[in-house]
């Protein structure tokens, strides 16, 4: 896959982490949404190793691409 920012080749690889969550607001305490808030991307936390999220990372500009198809949202 290229990127679509800058056309290089992008690495395909894991974001290897435990609780995660995309939200249109800053958490400073908790990682659950408040239940009004939209979000696009939540992990529960892992039960034994991290979570394994397959993505693209583009070693020119250094951004990362992940389908958010698969996971929790309220979008
Ligand atoms: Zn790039």
């Amino acid at each position: 896959m290229k990127c679509p920012f800058c056309g290089t080749e992008m690495l395909q690889g894991y974001l290897n982490c435990g609780l995660a969550l995309w939200s249109t607001r800053k958490h400073k305490l908790s990682l659950l949404p408040d239940g009004r808030e939209p979000y696009a991307f939540r992990l529960k936390r892992p039960i034994v190793s991290p979570n394994h999220v397959p993505s693209s990372f583009c070693p020119h500009c250094k951004r990362m691409i992940i389908d958010c198809a698969e996971y929790d949202s309220n979008l």
